[in-house]
Parts: C-alpha cells; sequence; structure tokens
C-alpha cells in the first residue's frame, strides 16, 4: 500500500473549505504531534471506497481494491484489508460491489457554453440571454457529471463564460473543473495581467490559447496540399487571423514568449504541417521550456509530420468520434492514400506523440463511452466498416483510458495533480456499471457510469 506524505494539500480550490478540508487540518494537527515523538494514531479517512476493481492508470499500482481519500485527496490506495486501517467512527464507506473504478475523464476539448445552450434550448441557440447562461452551464455540468467527465479543457471561451465560471467556483458550484483556453488573438487580455499557463485553482484555471490555422473536412475548409478528390480545384484555406501567416507568427511568438499555452485547431495535412513549421520555430526560441504546444484535431497528417510532432513534443490533441462520423465520407474527400494519415492515432503513438483525448461537444457527444468505443473499434456510424475504417488505427482500450485521464491531464500541465488514481493526487474518479475491459468493446456504448467523484465529493451516483 502506498502512504499520504506529511505535506498539506498543494493546492485549494478558490471555494471556501468543506467539511473535509476541516478534517484534513486535524489530521495534520494530529501529524505534527506525532513527529515529535508520540506514538501517532491511525488517521481516519472521509471517504473509502472499498470492493471495488481500480483501474489506476498508474504504472506503479496498476490494480487495487479500494481507496481512502481524505478532503480532496487520494490518502490511500490498495487492498480492502490494507484500507481498512483508514476507517474512523465518521468515515463514509462506499462499497464498489465488484465494479470498475477509474480516475475521472479529462475531455481535452469542449465548448461547455454552447452545449449547456444546446441542452438548454434543444438547439444550438443564438446567444443566450444573461439570465438563461447560468440555467445552460449548471445543465452542462449536471451532463458532464453524469457521464463521469470531472475535467475538460473549455475552448474558446469567452469573457463573460470565465466571469461566470469563476461564480459557480466561488460558490463551490463547479463540478467539472476547467481549463479555459480563450481566443489567441486576445492573448494580450491574460498577457497583460501576469496570467501564464496553468494559473488558477485546482477547479478553475486560465493561460492557455485557442486559434485556428484552417477549417474542417466536411466544409472543405481543411488546408491540404493536394487537392480534395471530389473538386481538383481546391486545397482548402488558412483562416482569416492566419492570412497572412506572418501575422500569425509575429501574434503567437509574442504570446508564446509571455509564457501562455497555445493550443491550434488544424486539421489537413498542409494546416498541420503549417503549424508544425510555427512550433518549430517558438521551440527553437529558449528550446528547453516545457510549453506542450497543442495541435486540436491533428486530422490529417504527412507521413514525416508524425516524427516532427514526437520530437516537437506537441500534444495531439483528438477526438476518436470523429474517426466513425468522418469515416463514413472522408476517403471520398481524400482518397485512400491520404486516407492512412488520417485520424491516425495509433500510428502518433507508435511515433512517439503525445496523446490527449476529447470530444469537441457539443460537435460530438460528451459521452466518454462512445469515444472508447470510435478510439477502439473505429466502427463507422453508417455500419459499413463493422471491423474499423483504417483499422490499423485502432487503439487498445488500456492506451485509450491512459490518453483520456492522464493525457490529457498532461496536456493542461495537471499531471502531478490528477489523470490517475494515486496518492497525493486530487479523489476524480468515476464507477462504471461494467467492467470494460472484460467486455466485448461493442459493448461499450451500454456502459453506464453509478458514481462520479471530483474532489473526494460525490456529484453523481445512481444508488
Ligand atoms: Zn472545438
Amino acid at each position: 500500500m502506498r502512504h499520504a506524505t506529511l505535506e498539506p494539500a498543494r493546492e485549494r480550490p478558490l471555494a471556501p473549505a468543506r467539511r473535509g478540508a476541516l478534517t484534513t487540518l486535524g489530521l495534520l494537527a494530529t501529524l505534527a504531534a506525532g513527529a515529535c515523538g508520540t506514538s501517532v494514531p491511525a488517521p481516519a479517512a472521509d471517504v473509502l471506497i472499498t470492493n471495488a476493481t481500480v483501474w489506476t492508470v498508474d504504472p506503479d499500482q496498476p490494480r487495487a481494491e479500494a481507496i481512502a481519500i481524505i478532503g480532496a485527496r487520494i490518502v490511500a490506495v490498495g487492498s480492502n484489508d490494507e484500507i481498512a486501517a483508514w476507517q474512523g467512527p465518521d468515515t463514509s464507506v462506499v462499497d464498489g460491489a465488484g465494479q470498475l473504478v477509474l480516475p475521472g475523464f479529462n475531455d481535452a476539448h469542449i465548448h461547455l457554453m454552447q452545449a449547456g445552450r444546446r441542452l438548454l434550448n434543444g438547439q444550438l441557440a443564438e446567444a443566450a440571454s444573461p439570465e438563461a447562461r447560468r440555467p445552460a452551464a449548471e445543465l452542462a455540468l449536471a451532463h458532464a457529471a453524469r457521464l463521469g467527465v470531472t475535467s475538460a479543457t473549455d475552448m474558446g471561451t469567452t469573457a463573460e463564460d470565465a466571469a461566470l465560471f469563476m461564480e459557480l467556483a466561488a460558490e463551490d458550484a463547479l463540478t467539472l473543473r476547467l481549463y479555459l483556453a480563450p481566443m489567441e488573438t486576445d492573448w494580450q487580455d491574460q498577457a497583460n495581467v501576469g496570467i501564464r499557463r496553468g494559473f488558477g485553482s485546482a477547479f478553475l484555471r486560465l493561460g492557455a490559447l485557442k486559434g485556428y490555422v484552417d477549417g474542417t473536412l466536411q466544409s472543405s475548409t481543411a488546408l491540404f496540399f493536394e487537392p480534395y478528390g471530389d473538386a481538383p480545384g481546391s486545397t482548402g484555406m488558412l483562416t482569416e487571423e492566419f492570412t497572412p501567416f506572418e501575422d500569425a507568427r509575429t501574434r503567437l511568438s509574442s504570446a508564446d514568449a509571455s509564457g501562455l499555452q497555445i493550443a491550434l485547431h488544424a486539421v489537413g495535412d498542409r494546416g498541420v504541417s503549417m503549424a508544425l513549421d510555427l512550433y518549430e520555430e517558438l521551440s527553437a526560441v529558449d528550446p528547453t521550456r516545457d510549453r506542450r504546444l497543442r495541435i486540436e484535431h491533428a486530422q490529417h497528417l504527412v507521413d514525416a509530420d508524425f516524427d516532427r510532432l514526437a520530437e516537437l513534443e506537441v500534444v495531439a490533441s483528438v477526438q476518436p468520434y470523429q474517426a466513425i462520423d468522418d469515416g463514413r465520407w472522408a476517403e471520398e474527400r481524400i482518397g485512400s492514400e491520404r486516407a492512412r494519415g488520417s485520424y491516425a492515432y495509433q500510428t502518433l503513438l507508435d511515433r512517439g506523440a503525445r496523446l490527449a483525448l476529447g470530444t469537441d461537444w457539443d460537435a460530438g457527444p460528451l459521452d466518454p463511452m462512445l469515444t472508447l468505443h470510435a478510439a477502439v473499434t473505429r466502427a463507422t456510424l453508417d455500419g459499413w466498416h463493422p471491423d474499423g475504417w483504417m483499422p490499423a488505427q485502432k487503439l487498445t482500450l488500456e492506451d485509450a483510458v491512459e490518453a483520456y485521464t492522464l493525457g490529457s491531464a498532461y496536456a493542461e500541465f495537471q499531471e502531478s495533480e490528477k489523470g490517475s488514481v494515486t496518492v497525493g493526487k486530487l479523489a476524480d474518479l468515476v464507477m462504471l456499471d461494467a467492467d470494460i475491459f472484460a467486455s466485448d468493446p461493442r459493448d461499450l456504448p451500454t456502459v453506464g457510469v453509478v458514481m462520479t467523484v471530483v474532489g473526494g465529493r460525490v456529484v453523481y451516483t445512481t444508488r
């Protein structure tokens, strides 16, 4: 069993302390007394999860039966017998009943308020009225909790959205940890007040930037080296913000120098290549700096760019559901040769790239089971590829889960805080109603969430 260290929690939420935090302070006082030579009584956990099948995503201790939590943090991971020592008179004990517990899912790419507005209105609404914004956010948060999503990077966050999230965080009402990436064209808003990548609390952080290099495959605006198969005159286009490219280069060089993290949407192979050209230039300045530059979607790559992406240590932030959605028609648009380097998640891993999984919610569904199903089966939505479209690109379930937890945490500079069930990390967990590692992957879409825990607090349960 692995034990807690005597360090206090490294980071506290903006929100006022909850019951668990007070217990932690009592524990620290007890431990401090013990350090003077008196015997240390066994500390009591606030919550124990016992009798579970824990898939930790921690290579030092891959499997466990039980977890002890004090306040927002995991203090012990081990067998039922080992964890029993953490039970005190006030400890809540959750019987896992043999069910699978994973680190909470971390969606590397969502648009929370658009999704919330759609949940509220049943359609992608026009800008919501000020009164409707909070209910929309609350619906989106409840949806995430129900699906076991405990963290996400919010793309293109507006100032109004950020203010609302801060209000929710202050009221202890955020049940999803958010990392905000406002538009890169407004990078000075963050830089001018000294915000750097990852600034903020455990629940709400800033310091990332979202930009668009090109468009989408569906609208023929993704930028390719060669023309579209069904539109011989067109190779797609750069976005307005990247035209001329020199302007984007100047702007993003300054943004990078200010310490902000850059995440660029790039879909076509030339769009991805140009993003990598830019990242190569940025990385040449102070090459040892830990930038974690990101490419969002990274859908189509020419062969040499897989290695370049890996060498530059760029994070490929991908949405596997797009492979089974676009896979119905993508080959007609770009031909079978280019399709081999498309949505090529296994090649990205094989070549040594960092992978982070997400959904682009609400462009795609938020449900992590649908994402995992897409990643491991690549069975297109039209039923035409039951054994997988470009089957060599199927991920193993183990790799997909890791990319969806620890990989996404890395993409937001938080891999030491979350992404695995590890002593000292935040207690962000999901309990499922089936052992996905022991089931047919075709059944993944039917798997449900029994319980979602964020920072030691149950934010959703069917029990
Ligand atoms: Zn998006």
